[in-house]
């Protein structure tokens, strides 16, 4: 099967070849319609849609369907309907109605709502999205849904997402206007997401109910041997690790998503899959499935997948590269600078206007990626720091600065590329980019938004990226609309925003602590953790950009903010009493197990002799049994912080309290748990070591 590639790719896929086949001329060229524009279907139409859907699921032996959505938990829901309907005489026919397609009424109850919906209106529905395929997983006919409540609130991450596009489409198509572009009918965000993970062994992860119940170690000492030596980055795929990475090859393309390169990363049992990008709700759902279906493979090859942003303390975290661009209908990439001086005006425009997003949504973006696993990574010298800037490389940087000052650029020994009245450089997309410490880097033709962690969903960076640039686009369009000289007005608007927001551009190192004390000096935020980003969620700036767009209301947003917290508090109040559990129950047993060996040692030893010497079980004997002392007095510190929380009313000052003092018992209790792991006989130990959960796969 997995040779004739072509014909596996998309064949668990509704996708238009299909609705071509199978669908009435004019239903087909109406379906066309709605994937393209966005637009409603009506009842008639649906009902035939549905209807071949069903026919088409049924011969590949499939019996239910379920409306697919995205809720605010960060994974995938669904919910099973069968196909069957009576049809008298104890007999079934299997039916799939146009309004089934269209909307759903999930009990959602009791998905995350931060406060939209009132008990009384529990109702949550489910509205088709068109414009992404519907597929078979698991036997199910999985219909792409939007989730919504009563009162038309978003409860989901799809649909923020979906008017996202809307936006931005219609402030590009303003600015693609005052170009005296005719021809574009629509734009559309491109994404590609670059995913990392771990695969250990199950066996071994079974052992471990830190990584059970909180998907990261919450202790283990350093192995002999972590990343030190580079030698797992692009190394040998190991025989174990290929056979899953065939196996999930194979379920990803049935199900049309092009996963392209996959190889290992820098830390050992890491690797990365990086699909070809698509229309960014498109890659967010084909991101999404990506995620659940390695778990599935994992599982099914007697390995595991861990998506958490920091499975182990020591070696590098896993994030997801979220590369994004602007693409016309017309295939045109607006990030890439063209041939003529309009196109190079064009993309200049469109960069700059990137620019001032990210220079005025700093804490937008960082809030995007924000969470209690990925606090571990961001800042921690191994992904961008939590300090949002933009690299654009060196030749654009020549670009900016000869722009800003109005000086003809010198030029280098380069082909040249014109702009308005300057000539500049023609800039290479291979001379761009290679800064990996760069939060948001320009790689030539698009932005790769380097922040983001390996278990988020895409959707939110996404409608963030969209919603900001739609804004500083709208802004443009107001000043170039109907403008005289429209050569002039827009050299002069892309040399002030340069000029305005030039501070956010940064092309050195972001890992140096030397960054940390410049940005603070250019006035940049530097909001460390998921509790100081938080906040900046509800702030009328940002509030009111999303209520101009259309992409969220105020009461949307203030949802959104307080399931973001108590997710935060949740993640972290479990991860202590794992803690607790574990230390309690597993090390302090088990360091007592050791030291009762080395007591009885010593007094068998004095019973022969009191010339044998006991000096070194003596020593073991005093220093575990002052490690577990202080031990003991750390899960108590820990206990009374955690104790503490629950007189806490304000969510935000519950989650500070987490933030200042329970993390911070968790670390000193795992310090002291990680300095007896050190020293304590290798088959005392209650759980499998770092050296062998790290090195568990061949
Ligand atoms: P690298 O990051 O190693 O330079 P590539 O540039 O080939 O690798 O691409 C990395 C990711 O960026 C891939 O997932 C790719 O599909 C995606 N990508 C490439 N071009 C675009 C684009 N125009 N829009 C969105 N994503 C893109
Ligand atoms: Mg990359």
């Amino acid at each position: 099967m997995e040779n004739n590639v072509p014909k596996l790719f998309g064949s668990m896929v509704f996708h238009e070849h299909v609705m071509k086949e199978r669908l009435p001329k004019s239903t087909y060229k109406t379906m066309c319609k709605v994937m393209q524009e966005g637009k409603r279907l009506d009842k008639d139409v649906a009902d035939i849609v549905a209807n071949a859907m069903k026919d088409w699921a049924v011969e590949k032996g499939v019996t239910h369907y379920t409306h697919w959505f995205q809720p605010m938990t960060g994974i995938t829901a669904e919910k099973h309907d069968s196909f069957i309907t009576p049809a008298g005489d104890s007999q079934v026919i299997m039916e799939f109605s146009g309004k089934e397609l269209i909307q759903g009424e999930p009990d959602a109850s009791s998905f995350p709502n931060g406060g939209l919906r009132a008990t009384f209106e529990a109702r949550g529905y489910t509205a088709w999205d068109p414009t992404s395929f519907a597929f078979i997983k698991d036997n199910t006919l999985c219909i792409p849904t939007a989730f919504y409540s009563y009162g038309g609130q978003a409860l989901d991450k799809k649909t923020p997402l979906l008017r996202s596009m809307e936006a931005f489409n219609k402030q590009a198509m303003r600015i693609l206007k005052v170009f005296g572009d005719t021809e574009t009918n629509r734009v559309n965000t491109t994404v590609g997401s670059e995913q990392e993970y771990f695969l250990i062994d199950k066996a071994v992860y079974m052992k471990r109910k830190d990584l059970v119940f909180c998907g990261r170690t919450l202790f283990g000492a350093k192995p002999p041997k972590g990343q030190e030596l580079d030698d797992h980055y692009f190394g040998a795929i190991k025989p174990r690790v290929k056979a899953f990475m065939s196996d999930l090859n194979v379920e990803l393309w049935k199900l049309g998503i092009l996963a392209k390169t996959e190889h290992n990363e820098v830390a050992p049992a890491q690797h990365e899959l990086a699909p070809i990008f698509t229309t960014v709700n498109i890659a967010c759902d084909h991101n999404q499935v990506t995620m659940e279906i390695m778990k599935k493979v994992a599982d099914r090859n007697g390995l595991v997948c861990l998506l958490h942003e920091k499975p182990f303390e020591g070696v590098n975290g896993s994030g997801k590269h979220n590369n994004w661009s602007i693409s016309t209908d017309k295939g045109v990439n607006l990030l890439e600078p063209g041939d003529s001086p309009v196109e190079n005006t064009r993309f200049l425009l469109f960069l700059v206007a990137l620019m001032k997003a990210v220079d005025e949504y700093q804490d937008m973006l960082r809030i995007s990626v924000a969470s209690a696993g990925n606090d571990h990574r961001l800042g921690a010298n191994e992904a961008p720091p939590a300090i949002v800037s933009m690299f654009v490389g060196e030749d654009l940087q020549e670009v900016l600065d000869s722009i800003e000052s109005g000086v003809e650029y010198a030029g280098k020994d380069r082909e040249m590329m014109k702009v308005g009245v300057h000539v500049l450089p023609r800039f290479f997309k291979d001379t761009t980019d290679r800064n990996r410490t760069s939060p948001f880097a320009f790689t030539g033709n698009k932005f790769e938004f380097r922040m983001l962690g390996s278990s988020v969903s895409i959707a939110c960076p996404n409608f963030v990226l969209n919603t900001i640039a739609a804004e500083e686009l709208s802004q443009f369009a107001d000043q170039l609309e109907n403008v005289e000289n429209f050569t002039t007005a827009v050299n002069e608007l892309i040399r002030k925003t340069v000029r305005d927001h030039k501070r956010i551009i940064f092309n050195g190192n972001n890992y140096s602590d030397e960054w940390v004390i410049e940005a603070e000096k250019r006035g940049l935020l530097n909001l460390r953790t998921t509790v100081d980003a938080l906040p900046h969620y509800v702030k009328e700036k940002n509030v009111n950009t999303f209520i101009k767009h259309g992409i969220l209301t105020a009461e949307e947003v203030r949802s959104r903010y307080e399931i973001l917290l108590e997710n935060y508090i949740k993640v972290v109040h479990i991860e202590a009493l794992t803690m607790l559990d574990l230390g309690k129950k597993s090390i302090l047993p088990a360091v007592s197990a050791y030291v009762k060996d080395l007591a009885e040692t010593i007094c068998l030893k004095r019973q022969i002799s009191s010339a044998i010497n006991c000096r070194s079980e003596e020593g073991l004997a005093i220093r575990l049994s002052d490690l577990c002392a202080d031990f003991v007095d750390k899960v108590k510190i820990l206990e009374d912080s955690l104790e503490t929380t629950e007189g806490i009313t304000s969510e935000q000052a519950k989650a500070e309290h987490y933030k200042n003092a329970v993390i911070p018992a968790m670390e000193e209790l795992r310090g002291i748990a990680d300095s007896m792991e050190e020293e304590v006989g290798e088959k005392y130990w209650p759980f499998p070591t770092y050296a062998e959960l790290l090195f568990s796969v061949f």
